[in-house]
Parts: structure tokens; C-alpha cells; sequence
């Protein structure tokens, strides 16, 4: 190899290491973020998927989300084999994130969760739209799957294949689907936009549910989701609302 050559494949190598540390560390923050703003509790998860291989992605072992650590973080296949063999035990629905990962290849981070205010709308069976600006980055549609359908009694965990492909289906081209009686699973383009669309569903749905209580709704229209989605996730408005939130975890 030339000294040109060795020396561009050495950049480009440095350039992956470092886009892997800064998944990873956002990943952890998220974690923290996500527990902080009331998107997870002692349960759900958020993940991340490997920058470079996107057949690999990263996800705590399982433990409470306000408290991981960059050594938590375990690297998985999609098919849910660990990369190596750590021994730690696992989230038993990250067979969620493995399926999202096969069926969009343009997501890059996944969050299931239980947050009140959300799964008070999965409990009624009502939809969530978006209500207001910053609400519109769930999008022009979310997505109902009901576990019942597909496979009937369950303990309501998605545990196998079989289940997560099925939820996969449902959430379609969509970024949010809302699971009935249980919970809803959010993806994003990246950590940080992930992290501001899942925040934004559970303010949203907050915001709509007392909404709803004083008036009648005016939601957005699809032309005003599309131009606010836009506006909403640029670089320098996911920037502040990340130093934000960062600021108390
Ligand atoms: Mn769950």
C-alpha cells in the first residue's frame, strides 16, 4: 500500500472511531435524558445502531435507563446474538429494536417505553396527533398495533420474531406506534432526534388530553407537520434542546 493510500485508509478509520464514540455517548446521555423527562422508568429501553455496521446495534444490559454507563452498552446482531459473549443479562423486548432495524434501514435509534401519558391514549384506543409546533415531529401518522390480533393471549411482552416483525409491519414508514395497553415505540434518524421525538410524543400527548378537557382540538395540518418536522429537527435546534435537557442529568 502507498503511504497516500495507508494514510487515507488511516483517516478513515480514525473518522469511524470516532463517529462510534459519539453513538455511544449519546446513547448514554439519552438514557438519562429519556429517564429525567418522564419517557422511562425502571422499564423500557433506547437503542442505537452501530454507525459503521448496520448489522450490529448497541442497548444497556438490563438495568434502570437513569443509571447506564458507556460500560453498560452491549453490542448485538439483529438477529439478538450478542457480539460477544458478556453474560449480562438482557431487556427481554429488544427483539423490538432488532426487528425496526431489519425492516427500515434508514433508522438509526430505537426507544420503547411506557410513559403515563401516552399509554392513557393505548388504553382509550384515541389517536395521537399532533397538537401543536413541536409535537409535529411525531408525524402525519401514528400507528396502532394491537398484540391481540396477531397472536391473542400474551403476557402483552414483545418477546419473540415473530411479534416484533409483526409490530415492524405496523409502524410501516411511520416514527411512532402506539401499542395497545401497553406501551408505544419511537425511531429516529439519529440519537438526538429519537430522544426529541420521544419527549415531544409524551408532551404532546399530555398536552392534548388537557386540551381536549378545555376546548375542542384544532390539530396541525399535514403541510404544517412537514415544515414544522423540518424546522423542529435541524441541527442547531436538536443541539439546544440536547444541551437543555443535558444540563440535570
Ligand atoms: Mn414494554
Amino acid at each position: 500500500m502507498s503511504t497516500a493510500l495507508a494514510s487515507d485508509a488511516g483517516a478513515a478509520e480514525a473518522s469511524h472511531a470516532q463517529d462510534l464514540e459519539d453513538v455511544l455517548n449519546d446513547l448514554v446521555v439519552a438514557n438519562r435524558i429519556l429517564a429525567h423527562e418522564g419517557v422511562l422508568d425502571g422499564f423500557g429501553h433506547v437503542s442505537a445502531r452501530h454507525p459503521v455496521d448496520s448489522q450490529r446495534y448497541f442497548i444497556s444490559r438490563s438495568r434502570s435507563p437513569a443509571l447506564v454507563a458507556k460500560s453498560d452498552l452491549i453490542e448485538l446482531r439483529l438477529d439478538g446474538r450478542p457480539v460477544s459473549d458478556t453474560g449480562a443479562k438482557l431487556y427481554a423486548e429488544r427483539v423490538i429494536h432488532e426487528a425496526i432495524y431489519r425492516a427500515r434501514p434508514d433508522v438509526m435509534s430505537v426507544c420503547h417505553h411506557h410513559a403515563p401519558a401516552v399509554v392513557a391514549f393505548c388504553i382509550a384506543g384515541v389517536e395521537i396527533v399532533p397538537v401543536c409546533h413541536l409535537g409535529a415531529v411525531i408525524g402525519k401518522r401514528v400507528p396502532v398495533w394491537d398484540s391481540r390480533d396477531d397472536f391473542g393471549d400474551t403476557d402483552l411482552l414483545v418477546r419473540t420474531a415473530d411479534q416484533a416483525d409483526s409490530l415492524a409491519a405496523a409502524l410501516a414508514d411511520n416514527w411512532v406506534v402506539m401499542m395497545r395497553r401497553h406501551g408505544a415505540t419511537v425511531a429516529g434518524r439519529s440519537v438526538r432526534e429519537l430522544t426529541f421525538r420521544a419527549v415531544h410524543l409524551r408532551l404532546n400527548a399530555e398536552l392534548q388530553l388537557q386540551a381536549a378537557t378545555i376546548g375542542s382540538l384544532s390539530p396541525l395540518t399535514n403541510g404544517e407537520i412537514e415544515l414544522s418536522s423540518q424546522s423542529n429537527l435541524a441541527a442547531a435546534v436538536i443541539e439546544r434542546i440536547w444541551e437543555y435537557w443535558s444540563a440535570d442529568i
